[in-house]
């Protein structure tokens, strides 16, 4: 059963969810909509087409303490970090809650990922789905939708008055504010997406490993790695141990396999000291290895990267050519 709340309700709702849990939701900072805690209500962004990052940073945070080692009198203690309170991320579309469901496949296999599995068992996610679409928009050729309800736990969809509600799950349910009526009209019809020839992209990615198109695209390639950190699936990290004073914490932060020396390995050896065998790593993951092992594609076609690179370098253009070469290739 749908919902209605209208735009002071919904207010009025998330002014409830702060007093309880630390709230992440769309803010305005400088000329960017992105995804931060917020202390009051009036710095929600209601009204945006996607934001500048993912609310990935939730769960994985660019950079985070993930342990700490302190000698003391002859005695060592690890103090593991804790995450202290319930969340709630509010307003993320339907491309966004794909790409956090993906990122569990990895992040919460066994051995999972103790303060990802924490966060994420601790996090609510209440969706807003999309009324327009960015021109970089492809979520529908890589399973989602704009309207798509199933990886939240609430959703809401914008309407003429207000807001139409959806409770998903469970938790979502026990989330929702006391006296909403329900809604008995119509829902707004989602935005029609371009669609990105993605049938049969691992097979292709397969036999073009060797190929030197990835060298070709490469070849502009800058390695500023905006790509993977604006990308909601993107998940390499690096870890260093920082010592002061008797105290070592081990810190994790955001890194991309297209970063020279990302692969380097404690003898020497380097498996991928190419551009274009760092780029093609990208690619591999996302639309290879990420299927072979979890059985979907690492991309939600939120548009970030295509949007961002500063050398134009377009993910459905890549996928597009890889249909063209191996046709070419087989003569069809
Ligand atoms: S690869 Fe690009 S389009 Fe796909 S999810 Fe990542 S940022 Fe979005
Ligand atoms: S954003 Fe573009 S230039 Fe920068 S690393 Fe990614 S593909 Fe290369």
């Amino acid at each position: 059963m749908n919902l209605f709340a209208s735009k002071d309700d919904v207010i009025r709702w998330l002014g409830e969810l702060l007093k309880e849990h630390v709230v992440i939701a769309p803010v305005r900072v400088q000329e960017q909509t992105t995804f931060q805690p917020i202390s009051q209500v009036e710095d929600v962004v209601f009204d945006f087409n996607n934001t500048a990052l993912s609310p990935k940073g939730w769960f994985l945070p660019p950079t985070e303490t993930l342990f700490s080692v302190q000698r003391d009198d002859g005695k060592v203690e690890l103090v593991p970090t804790k995450v202290e309170r319930d969340a709630v991320i509010f307003g993320l579309h339907p491309c966004d809650a794909r790409g956090i469901a993906l990122m569990d496949s990895p992040f919460l296999q066994e051995p999972s990922d103790a303060l990802y599995r924490e966060r994420r068992s601790r996090t609510a996610l209440i969706g807003l789905a999309c009324r327009q679409a960015q021109p970089e928009c492809f979520c529908t050729s890589m399973g989602s939708a704009p309207d798509d309800p199933s990886n939240v736990d609430i959703l809401l969809t914008e309407g003429e008055d207000g807001y139409i509600v959806q409770a998903v799950t469970e938790k979502g349910k026990a989330l929702l504010p006391k006296g909403l009526a329900e809604y008995k009209g119509k829902v707004p019809a989602p935005p029609k997406l371009e669609a990105v020839p993605t049938k049969e992209v691992v097979s292709a990615m397969r036999e073009l490993f060797n190929d030197p198109y990835w060298e070709q695209v490469a070849d502009r390639c800058l390695h500023c790695n905006i790509c993977a950190y604006v990308c909601p699936t993107c998940y390499c990290f690096d870890m260093r141990d920082y010592a002061d004073k008797g105290k070592v914490e081990r810190v994790r932060s955001w890194e991309s396999c297209q970063s020279p020396g990302f692969s380097l390995t404690a003898g020497g050896y380097d498996p991928r000291t190419t551009k274009g065998e760092r780029l093609r790593q990208r690619f591999c993951h996302k639309l290879l290895y990420f299927p072979e092992q979890f059985q979907d594609v690492a991309c939600v076609g939120c548009g970030r990267c295509v949007r961002d690179c500063p050398v134009n370098i377009d993910i459905r253009e890549v996928i597009s050519n890889l249909k063209q070469v191996t046709e070419a290739k087989s003569g069809s």
